[in-house]
């Protein structure tokens, strides 16, 4: 059976996440989704309520587990005897990111693989940032989340608008 690891920040998952994670476990046995404890970006949520909203959002997928990790992706690869590690990319500069980390990530561990998702049109231009800069300012997020983010952001926002 393949493992594979999707790791990032989730700061908060989004439909665009929820949709690669998905097509990935279609392809892999099994997909743990990594929440990254100290992301280099300052994040709004805590790693607790981040791993809490993902693990909601894919409890329907029975070969999908969500755990938080600490160090470096490569170990928490070998952690779980995960072989691929899965990204998404949505416009060109997902790509030269990715590139960059997969070069670095080869050299430290050859065999884990990095497998791309295309992000789907309807996605292209989402991030956990711009849609929590809508949130923030009153904005319908309901397209891009799932209910129990979008209940969340609104929290963070003390349910009204700045
Ligand atoms: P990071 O902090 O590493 O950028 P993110 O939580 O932002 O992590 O994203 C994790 C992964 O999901 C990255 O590979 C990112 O490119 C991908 N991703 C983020 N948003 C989308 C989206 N809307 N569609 C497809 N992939 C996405």
């Amino acid at each position: 059976m393949i493992t594979a690891i999707y790791p990032g920040s989730f700061d908060p998952i989004t439909n665009g996440h929820i949709d690669v994670a998905r097509r990935a476990a279609r392809i892999f046995g099994k997909v743990v989704i990594g929440v990254f404890e100290k992301p280099t970006k300052i994040v709004t949520f805590s790693l607790e309520e981040r791993v809490k909203m993902a693990s909601e959002a894919v409890k329907d997928i029975p070969n999908i587990e969500v755990r938080p990790f600490y160090g470096l992706t490569v170990d928490f690869a070998k952690e779980v005897n995960a072989n691929v590690m899965v990204r998404g990319l949505r416009v060109s500069a997902d790509f030269e990111r990715e590139f960059d980390m997969a070069m670095m990530n080869r050299k430290l561990s050859p065999e884990l693989e990095l497998v791309c998702f295309i992000a789907r049109p309807e996605y292209q231009f989402l991030r956990s940032s711009l849609l929590k800069e809508i949130a923030r300012v009153g904005g319908d997020i309901a397209n891009f989340v799932p209910a129990h983010v979008a209940r969340a952001l609104k929290e963070k926002n003390g349910n009204s608008p700045i």
